[in-house]
């Protein structure tokens, strides 16, 4: 049942809500809020029903309209700068088109995201940490769309012959043979990136924001670390994942192109849910190989990585059904 769902801190899975303001055409339409949050409670929420009654979940952290991206972030850090310890660090954003993922992610160059402020961080603490460890950063930045991989950094990377496939390395570790690796000295740099590879994610469509919503979009930062007193050397990897969106497709919309693009969504998120939830029950078999994006992070997610998931929702009452499986979703990854 969806009902007092208790979705919290499990070993090092955490998943994070975030439920974005009303927006102006919601406002003009008579939509209200389903949604509450209490400020003294930080990790939990309710969804008030038609008949007014009121439900409750918990994470492991929520967010709602009021908070900013520095509260997020603030939550995130800990999360993020992890990987400059050696660990494996995947971050997802999930949920419905239009609920906040690349807002959260991405965000605006007023309002800048997780994906910004990682970066920002990592090359802060590198500084602080120089006399002790070196560290090169490297970036990747990809896409899936329709379970084929795109280097998003590639130029022509609209050429069928650009298509990358997953092996694993000599180390064991998931590897993308050819993808490009940017290393990347400060901010700046990695701003551009970031731009650059959003201009070539958009190529090809003759909507930016509806191919985004059916393809998932993955930065990859590689960091290189050495410690100058003792030699030892790490190399790990922190996923910033944008994932495609979550909705299901309306009766009109189930024909041709459409239908397989949302069979493939549905495929690669289910197949998210499942290894996400095999890893917090700890029990049997990961089925990391049913998806690109899963078997890609395969040495990312599980062991003593650390994932973090947020779920973004809309606080609209137009929105409830796609909230409640977004909620539902989240009490899986639990
Ligand atoms: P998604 O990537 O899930 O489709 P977007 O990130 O594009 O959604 O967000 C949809 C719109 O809502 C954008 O205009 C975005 O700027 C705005 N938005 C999302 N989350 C917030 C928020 N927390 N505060 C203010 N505006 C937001
Ligand atoms: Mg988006």
């Amino acid at each position: 049942r969806l009902y007092n769902e208790v979705i919290e801190l499990k070993g090092n899975i955490r998943v994070f809500l975030r439920c974005r303001p009303l927006n102006q055409v919601e406002v003009a339409n008579g939509c209200t809020s389903v949604v509450e949050f209490d400020s003294s409670q930080e990790n939990e929420m309710h969804i008030i029903s038609s008949d007014s009654s009121k439900k409750q979940f918990k994470f492991d952290h929520v967010f709602g309209p009021q908070n900013s991206q520095e509260d997020v972030f603030a939550q995130t850090k800990p999360v993020v700068t992890s990987v400059l310890d050696g660990y494996n660090v995947c971050i997802f954003a999930y949920g419905q088109t239009g609920t906040g993922k690349t807002f959260t992610m991405e965000g605006t160059p007023e309002n800048r995201g997780v994906n910004y402020r990682t970066l920002e961080e990592l090359f802060r603490i590198s500084r602080e940490r120089s006399k002790i460890m070196n560290y090169e950063l490297y970036v990747s930045m990809l896409e899936v769309y329709n379970e084929k991989i795109r280097d998003l950094l590639a130029e022509n990377s609209n050429q069928p012959s650009k298509r990358l496939e997953i092996k694993q390395a000599a180390d064991g570790m998931q590897e993308v043979p050819g993808l490009i690796e940017a290393h990347v000295h400060g901010t700046e740099e990695v701003w551009e990136l970031l731009k650059s590879g959003s201009r070539v994610r958009s190529v090809g469509s003759t909507n930016a924001n509806e191919l985004s919503s059916r393809s998932h979009c993955l930065l990859r930062v590689t960091v290189k670390g050495e410690n100058l007193i003792n030699g030892q050397k790490t190399k790990s990897h922190l996923w910033l994942v944008d994932l495609a969106g979550s909705e299901r497709v309306g009766k009109i919309e189930v024909e041709g192109e459409r239908l397989k693009e949302s069979q493939f969504i549905n495929k690669s998120l289910s197949a998210l849910g499942d290894v996400v939830s095999a890893l917090a029950s700890k029990t049997g078999h990961i089925p990391y190989r049913n998806s690109k994006v899963t078997h890609m992070l395969q040495s990312s997610l599980g062991g003593d990585c650390k994932t973090l998931m947020f779920v973004q929702i809309s606080p609209s009452t137009a929105d409830l059904g796609e909230t409640l499986c977004s909620l539902n979703f989240a009490s899986r990854v639990r």
